[in-house]
């Protein structure tokens, strides 16, 4: 593991969300660090790319202090996808390998939640943007049936523990709380380790 990216990351937003805490500034700055995070795999530990043989993990790989951001590796086993699900706060997911599938939903004029425009493909490389004033809810799902996929979130609060809804296909949602799938977080302060 190469821990200098993500430090480097973790440094780079904490001095964002301690400049600003305005979203429309905040998100196209972060989405800047967060494609450079995610334009090289080197840096992500093993154990926190980790499959599960039922459910997608969400790995919390770093959390501000101040709640002001958390940065969390999704992996997807074959196969596996998300509910419909909200976020309240702004969100930023940037592919690190694989693919994934995004489908936005919205409420229509009549009140019921519908499929809001295409699916959105999110290959290597490539960030998208959730938030509830650019549209918050959404279902994700691994692109692959026979491959892991990963993809970095940041997101603006600590996201674990933020009280958010699913949704059915009716409309109708419950509360729940994610947590994460880890009990310890990667060192990244260890400049010892680096590589040159
Ligand atoms: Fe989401």
């Amino acid at each position: 593991m190469n821990a200098a990216p993500l430090r480097e990351f973790i440094q780079a937003v904490s001095h964002e969300v301690s400049a600003s805490s305005d979203e429309a500034v905040l998100l196209p700055r972060v989405r800047e660090h967060l494609a450079r995070l995610v334009a090289r795999d080197d840096w992500l530990p093993d154990e926190l790319a980790q499959p599960d043989a039922q459910f997608y993990r969400q790995y919390l790989l770093y959390a501000d202090p101040l709640d002001r951001f958390s940065v969390v590796s999704f992996v997807w086993g074959p196969g596996q996808k998300t509910p419909i699900h909200d976020h309240t706060v702004w969100g930023l997911i940037g592919m690190l390998r694989g693919q994934e599938w995004a489908q936005p939903y919205a409420w229509d004029a009549s009140g019921q939640l519908v499929k809001q425009g295409e699916v959105t493909v999110l290959s290597p490389g490539q960030v998208e943007a959730v938030s509830p004033t650019l549209g918050d809810i959404h279902l994700v799902s691994n692109a692959f049936d026979d491959a892991t996929s990963i993809s970095i979130h940041v997101y603006g609060a600590n996201i674990g523990a933020v009280q958010r809804w699913v949704y059915q296909a009716d409309g109708s949602r419950k509360p729940f709380v994610s947590g994460y799938s880890n009990a310890w977080l990667p060192n990244v302060w260890d400049r010892s380790k680096d590589k040159a």
